[in-house]
């Protein structure tokens, strides 16, 4: 656990989530502030800051929470939907622990803003 990691907190059950799933490396819950009729967040229980910081250690782990967060996107009926991980404060990072973002239920542009 990181000092004063919100997700890190979410993790050790001090903030409340609704979660969708959980196993013993991954968690699924609701976004609370959604962008979409169906957003979900899929973090790793592990502390990794960022996409800008994983290695090839991390390759499993990564590899599972874009397959749990299609499946999770899929058993929710939704045939289209985006997976977004944002890097950095420049590309709308406000949490540093790493999070999928499962977007869907609307149409959606391209280029994102
Ligand atoms: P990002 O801007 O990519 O770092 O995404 C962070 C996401 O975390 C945002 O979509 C927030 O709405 C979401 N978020 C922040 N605090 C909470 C919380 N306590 N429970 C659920 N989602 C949260
Ligand atoms: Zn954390």
């Amino acid at each position: 656990m990181s000092d004063n990691c919100l997700f890190c907190k979410i993790v050790a059950g001090q903030i409340p989530v609704v979660k969708l799933h959980e196993d013993d490396e991954l968690l699924a819950f609701a976004d609370i502030n959604p962008q979409a009729p169906t957003h979900f967040l899929v973090i790793p229980k592990r502390h990794l800051s960022g996409m800008g910081t994983v290695g090839p250690a991390d390759e499993a782990l990564i590899g599972k929470l874009m397959r749990v967060g299609a499946e999770l996107a899929r058993a929710n009926n939704a045939p289209s939907f985006r997976l977004v991980i944002n890097n950095g404060v420049e590309a709308g990072q406000t949490v540093f622990h790493l999070h999928l973002h499962v977007l869907a239920g609307r149409p959606m542009r391209w280029p994102p803003g």
